[in-house]
This record gives structure tokens, sequence and C-alpha cells, in this order.
């Protein structure tokens, strides 16, 4: 590896002084202008006639590229995206210009909203919750965009009922290799409508989707149900999970190897005299361990406001910003300084040397892994025994059946119209980590055997350390391969497996992988 600067040194070794002292003002500072500039150009701009136009320019774009022979993506700055890795693949290619940040159209009579890609999670939170909607499956992270968790991957705490964020798909729109703007719906365009979800961009650009939407009310009722035993948290999640009257939101947290709290909630008025918890106020505690607190004090309920639950982890950057600045947690520094919020990742991303990206790739974990609810206990266990890491995310998803347009992910085991599975998130420092007995690459391909062999998958947006073959064996490419190749895509884009591994030159200096970077 080339030799580190002074300047990059001093960022690497004061990483946690550097963040508080000013990664969270600046993003702070960022936040402001970002949400101005979203302000300014919501206001300004017409939505419809100019997305359409704005439509004509990206496929124009898109033509060129095609000409070109060069494989394309998106133009986003690698570091303003939430995934682990910096995508340093884009420089060589052609990329197109995708400024699509506006809300079209919301239908409340049909239940769907219609959205351009850049869009996040807070801006649609902000737009759809006066108006007395939410996403079906509202993700959490205020920076997360609809392109981002519909061609990747979107989970919440709807989705035992919902599924993925892709199920709530109405309608996708779709630049394609040769600039071609394509519908998808599950009527037409079914199979490329099955085969986008976590094609990461590689069929196709998105410029529009619907998606439905649902009804809420002021607050979450939320239910705070301890476990003192991995068996009883099991069974009670299953019990939930598979009951018809499931409440709208389930969670769960794992708090040690052998305790959690199920978190179920439904919407609701407040009632008179109720216990209102305004969770996201900056001199809060974190939301997850104010839900450890039931271990202790057994179990209890509360009301939310509703925008508070939908971004209840988005202060603690779910459970990461413990590892990042360790004293962020304490009363001192929430009065102080957390009303500037949390560090943004993309600024953490920007500022992150080469070596710091290789010390994390090492030495921190963030993975997603959805294994059949059967083998939930395992994956707790196994997690216990490679990472030692709490508290751990788990949240139930509902995986249907797509007949002959299976995508990547496969139909249901036994005929069945839907299988539950669960999704463990695993994120943090590992415990091996500070006696140096700890291997990432090890761990993270023994959990990815794990999850291939649980007939499981892995989230895209985490390190993988699978090779082609075990990545292959992971998600089913043969309705993708079909849409490569009926939509220009297979020369016009880079397959998903190389969009999604960690950077060339980390896998360079991985033993085990060097392999597959050479083959
Ligand atoms: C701290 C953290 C918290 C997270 N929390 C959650 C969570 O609560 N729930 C959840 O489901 N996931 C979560 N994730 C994972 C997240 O789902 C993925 O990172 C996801 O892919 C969205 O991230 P993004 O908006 O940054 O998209 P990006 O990383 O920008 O995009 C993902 C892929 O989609 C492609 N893409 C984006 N826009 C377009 C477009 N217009 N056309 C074609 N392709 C496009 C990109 O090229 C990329 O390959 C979390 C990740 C982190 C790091």
């Amino acid at each position: 590896m080339r030799k580190t600067t002074f300047f990059e040194s001093f960022l690497s070794n004061n990483r946690e002084f550097v963040i508080a002292a000013f990664a969270v003002p600046a993003s702070f500072v960022y936040g402001t202008f970002q949400n101005l500039g979203n302000w300014i150009y919501r206001t300004f701009r017409n939505t419809n006639t100019q997305h359409e136009e704005a439509v004509k320019a990206i496929q124009a774009q898109v033509r060129e590229g095609y000409n070109s022979g060069k494989t394309m993506c998106t133009a986003r700055k690698p570091w303003k995206t939430m995934s682990m890795r910096s995508a340093d693949f884009k420089q060589d290619m052609h990329r197109v210009e995708i400024n699509l940040r506006n809300v079209l159209e919301v239908d409340e009579k049909r239940r769907i909203v219609r959205a351009e890609p850049m869009v996040t999670m807070a801006d649609i939170t902000h737009f759809l919750v006066p108006r007395g909607f939410a996403l079906a499956v509202q993700v959490e992270m205020d920076d997360l965009t609809l392109g981002g968790l519909c061609m990747g991957v979107g989970i919440e705490t709807t989705s035992h009922r919902e599924g993925f964020l892709s199920e709530t798909i109405e309608a996708l729109e779709v630049v394609t290799a040769n600039g071609e703007l394509v519908r998808a719906t599950r009527e037409e365009n079914a199979d490329l409508f099955h085969a986008l979800p976590w094609s990461h961009g590689t069929l196709g650009f998105l410029v529009a989707v619907e998606l439905r939407i649902m009804p809420i009310k002021s607050h979450v009722k939320l239910d705070y149900e301890p476990f003192h035993s991995l068996r009883d948290f099991c069974v009670r999640l299953e019990e939930l999970t598979a009951s018809p009257d499931a409440p709208t939101f389930i969670e769960g947290l794992m708090l040690s190897r052998d305790s959690g709290v199920i978190l179920k909630g439904e919407f609701a008025t407040l009632p008179r005299g109720a216990t209102i918890n305004r969770i996201n106020n900056y001199y809060k505690p974190w939301f997850y361990s104010h839900a450890a607190r039931s271990l202790e004090t057994g179990a209890f309920s509360e009301y939310i406001p509703v925008r508070h639950y939908f971004h209840r982890h988005t202060p603690s950057v779910f459970f990461q910003l413990k590892d990042l600045i360790r004293f962020a947690n304490t009363a001192w520094y929430r009065y102080l300084w957390a009303w500037m919020g949390a560090p943004k990742i993309a600024l953490m991303k920007f500022t992150m040397t080469r070596e710091l990206r290789f010390q994390t790739f090492e030495a921190r974990v963030a993975q997603d892994v959805v294994v059949p609810i059967e083998f939930f206990a395992d994956s707790v266990e196994l997690s216990a025994e490679l990472f030692d890491i709490y508290p751990l995310w788990v949240c139930p998803v509902r995986l249907f059946d797509h007949g002959e347009n299976e995508g990547f992910l496969r139909n249901p085991a036994n005929g069945a119209a839907s299988q539950m599975y669960i999704d463990l998130g695993i994120y943090g420092l590992p415990k091996g980590v500070e006696t140096g007995a700890y291997d990432q690459v090890k761990a993270s391909r023994r959990l990815e055997k794990f999850v291939r062999d649980s007939d499981g998958y892995q989230m895209l947006y985490a390190d993988i350390c699978m090779t082609r073959d075990e990545f292959e064996q992971m998600l089913d490419h043969r309705l993708y391969r079909a849409m490569r190749r009926k939509h220009m895509a297979e020369k016009a884009f880079p397959d998903v497996y190389e969009k999604v591994i960690p950077e060339r030159w980390i896998r360079e200096h991985i033993d085990e992988l060097k392999d597959e970077v050479t083959a």
C-alpha cells in the first residue's frame, strides 16, 4: 500500500476526536445547506413538466454512453452513498447525472406515491406524514434514497407483512442501456419488474417509482417485551409473526446472546394521560438503550410521535455511533453537542483515507443477513461466536412467491405463497479486535457460508467476501441474465457482483481473495 501522509495519519489516529469536533458540526452545516437546497429545488421546480424534460436529458446521456462503448453508472459521488465501499471503479465509466429529487404526486385514493429516485427517507416522511401517510415500508435512516432502496434493498418493521420495500413497488420507470424509457409493473414488463430489485443499477437507470403508502395516526403505541432467554425470544417472535393479527410493527433487539427486547407497535391517537416519549429529541438517551431498560424494569408501553418512531435509530446511526464516539450517549454530550445531530455517513466517508478504509474493512462489521425464521437462533449463536457484538437488530421479513418471474430471491420453499425470514443486523466492532484475535475475512466468509447453507441472503451494501460462484449460489441469476440480454445491459453496465464487491485494491491485499481479483 502507498505511504500515508502526516495529515492522513493524524486523521486515522485521532478519529474519535475528529468526528466529534469536526464531522458533527460539519454534518450539521452540510445537512442545513442540503435541506435549504432541497427546499429551493422543490419550490422553484414545476415537478411534472420538468421531470419529463430531465428524463429526456438522462436518455440523451445514456445514448451517448451506449454509443461510446463504455460501461455506465450514476454520477453520484461514491462518498455520498451509505454502503461501506467507495465505488472507485466509477472514474473509468460513463457517468450519468440523475439529479431527480422530487415527490411527483400522491394518489390518496389508490394509496400510491410517485417519486424520483434521489428522494430520501427524511424527504418522504416530511412530505407524507403531514398528509397522514407513510410508505408501506417506511425505511429508517434519513439519508437512504428511494433509488438505492429500490435497486438495492429496503427493509423495516412492517416487513413481516409487506415484505421488502420492493414488494410495495407498483411501477418502476427505467431508462435502459439504449436510452429507451421502459415502464415495468407486475403486468407490463413483469420480467424486468421482478429482476430490478437487488440489481444495483446494472439493468438500467431508475427515473421514477410508484410505491404503496399506508394511512397513519399521530403516534405509535409501542410495547417493550423483555426476554432473558434466546429460546423464549424466538418462540415469541414466531408466534407474533405467524399470527393473522400480527401487530403493524415488529422489531427485535438482541442485547446479549440470551437477552433481548421485542417491540411491537400500532398506530394510535393519544388517549388522555398517556405516557409520551419524544424519543428523537437530542437530549434523550438513544432508542435502543432506552429499550434495553425493559430488561430491568420489566415490560412497559408508551406513545411515540410517528415521525420520531420512523427515524428512531437515526440519532445513534443504528448502533454504530457508540463505536465512532464512545461518549456520544452520555448526558453531557447529548445536552451539549447532540443538537447538531449524528455525523453524516457521507461526510465520514468523504474524510476517509485509504488507510482508514482498510482499517474499517478489517475491523468493523456492518452486515445484514436474512435467513428463514427457523435458522434465526443459529444466526444469533453464530454472530455471538464470530463477533460478540450487541445490540443486534432483528427484523422479520416475509418473502413472496413470484411465480415464473422468480428473481434474485428464490420463491418460498414447498410452494407456499410466502415464507417468513428474519434479518439479523450486525453492526460494530467485534470483541476479538481488541485482542488481535479477529480475522475479518475468515469471520465474514463463515457468516456468508452459513447464510448460503440456510438458503438465506446477505445484503449487498455490506463488504462481501464471497467468490463469484458463491455469490451466484446465494442469488439466483437466471432472470437477471435474461434481462441483461433482453435490455442490452451486458456491455453497457458492469454485472452486479463486480459492482458490490469491495474495492479492487482491498481485495488485492487479502490472500483468500487474491485469486478472485486476478481471475
Ligand atoms: C448505517 C446504515 C444503516 C442502514 N439502515 C438501513 C435500514 O434501516 N433499512 C434498510 O433497508 N437498509 C439499510 N441500510 C442499507 C441500505 O439499504 C443500502 O445501503 C441501500 O442500498 C440504500 O442506500 P443508498 O440510498 O445510499 O443507495 P446507494 O448505495 O446509492 O445505491 C444502492 C445501489 O443502487 C444503485 N442506484 C441508486 N440509484 C439508482 C438509480 N436511480 N438508478 C439505478 N441504480 C441506482 C446504486 O448504483 C447502487 O449500486 C443501511 C446501511 C447503513 C450503512
